[in-house]
């Protein structure tokens, strides 16, 4: 197994030299040729049965796209997985993770916070599940006999919560544990190696990195991967393949993107603490965000999402986010500029008020996806919106990083 840095540049390339190219080619078939019936069929049924790959021919692009596979060989790689299966956003991948457990008509566990759309699939019980509503150190007490997997998502979005990996996986005993790895990446966490089931990606983040691609990603072992294409192919939501191009190009500076996004993020985070426009800060790089030293434990590095509580609450956020120039007010996130966006009023608006309340998703706080442009520039364009919309000019006030309190549980 190679590091990550080279897995990056090299992963799902294996075959390239062979077929006499550099890059990977796009293929777009939608059908291909069958030159042996009894050869057609054996593929067909092989594919539909959850096959990584034909034998012989493809014989219908919802069965299987070499352009596809290749991006999916290299996330695979990356999360030390036996496969990995792509889909057209990451909310089918969620859907398809869901069907595949077995959880249809069944128990979930879920932690909260939950991304908006997860949480939101999950509560509003729409494919049939039941789900409860738990903490990290409860999530034995809550597990039934019904219990078709657990769903937990650290860092968590927007409050970057982070739940210890392993702890979760013990307590789920014999349940599988899926971890939504979107805000890590699997440059900084990889969820298998802690026991995990499942790590899944929204690709439409980070992974894309351009904000230009919508997708998602599961890596898993090999029967969970087969499971995952059994249900892509019966209900077809399918990566396109000139997206899992643009996604195999994206993912050989995946490493370079996360770590100069994560460093400008800890440099912001510092000097957010220190404005006195800002009440509270939170970025898994700052002690009061990290009590129980998961990020040294699990993760390598804190990641390049960050949030504040601006000083005045939704009017002053309303404004920083009208007043900045540099940055774009924009929900997503892990592109290569920065966004700043407010969780209550726009990615978070599904998910039931109590429970946003109780997990301090309150009226003032903005979340940043930092991107890696100059950190004085960022710093220069925040700074000025925050003074702005707050009154309060930023400098020398004493530092909030104390009053830090992302590890707050969302309760049901
Ligand atoms: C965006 C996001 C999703 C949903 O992905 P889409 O590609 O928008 O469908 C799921 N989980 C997390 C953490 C996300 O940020």
């Amino acid at each position: 197994m190679a590091g990550i840095d080279t897995d990056v540049v090299h992963g799902g390339r294996e075959d390239l030299r062979t077929l006499g190219v550099h890059a990977p080619p796009l293929d777009r078939s939608t059908t291909y040729p069958v030159t042996s019936l009894a050869a057609g069929t054996e593929d067909l049924e092989r594919l539909a049965e959850g096959d990584a790959a034909p034998e012989h021919s493809p014989v219908y692009a919802r069965l299987f796209n070499p352009t596809v596979a290749r991006w999916e060989r290299g996330i695979a790689g990356l999360e030390r997985a036996e496969g990995a299966v792509a889909f057209s956003s990451g909310m089918a991948a969620v859907t398809a993770t869901l069907i595949a457990a077995g959880a249809i008509g069944r128990h979930v566990v879920a932690i909260r916070p939950l991304y908006g759309g997860t949480d939101h699939l999950l509560s509003s019980g729409l494919l049939g599940t039941r789900t409860t509503w738990t903490t990290p150190a409860s999530v034995g007490d809550a597990i039934e006999p019904d219990t078709a997997l657990v769903i937990v998502e650290t860092p968590g979005n927007p409050t970057l919560t982070l739940v210890d990996i392993a702890a979760v996986v013990a307590q789920a005993g014999p349940v599988p544990v899926l971890v939504d790895n979107t805000f890590a990446t699997p440059i900084l966490q990889q969820p298998l190696t802690l026991g995990a089931t499942w790590s899944l990606h929204s690709a439409t983040k980070a992974l894309g990195g351009h904000g230009d691609v919508i997708a998602g990603v599961v890596a898993t072992d090999q029967a969970h991967a087969a499971a995952l294409r059994r249900v892509r192919v019966a209900t077809g939501a399918l990566l396109d393949p000139q997206a899992a191009a643009l996604l195999h190009r994206s993912l050989q500076t995946l490493a370079l993107r996360v770590r100069a996004a994560q460093a400008n993020a800890t440099e912001l985070a510092r000097r957010l603490a220190r404005h006195p426009g800002v009440e509270r800060v939170c970025h898994p790089s700052l002690p009061g965000c990290d009590p129980e030293g998961i990020v040294a434990a699990q993760m390598q590095g804190p990641g390049g999402m960050l949030t504040f509580d601006v000083v005045g609450g939704l009017t002053a956020a309303g404004r920083v986010m009208e007043g900045v120039r540099l940055l774009t007010p924009a929900v997503s996130l892990g592109n290569n500029d920065t966004l700043i966006e407010h969780p209550a009023g726009l990615t978070h608006r599904v998910v039931d008020p109590e429970a946003l309340a109780s997990a301090r998703i309150g009226p003032g706080l903005l979340r940043v996806s930092v991107g890696i442009e100059d950190v004085d520039d960022l710093w220069r364009d925040l700074a000025q919106a925050i003074d702005a919309a707050t009154g309060l000019a930023g400098g020398t006030s004493q530092p909030v990083v104390e009053r830090c309190t992302a590890g707050v549980g969302l309760q049901a």
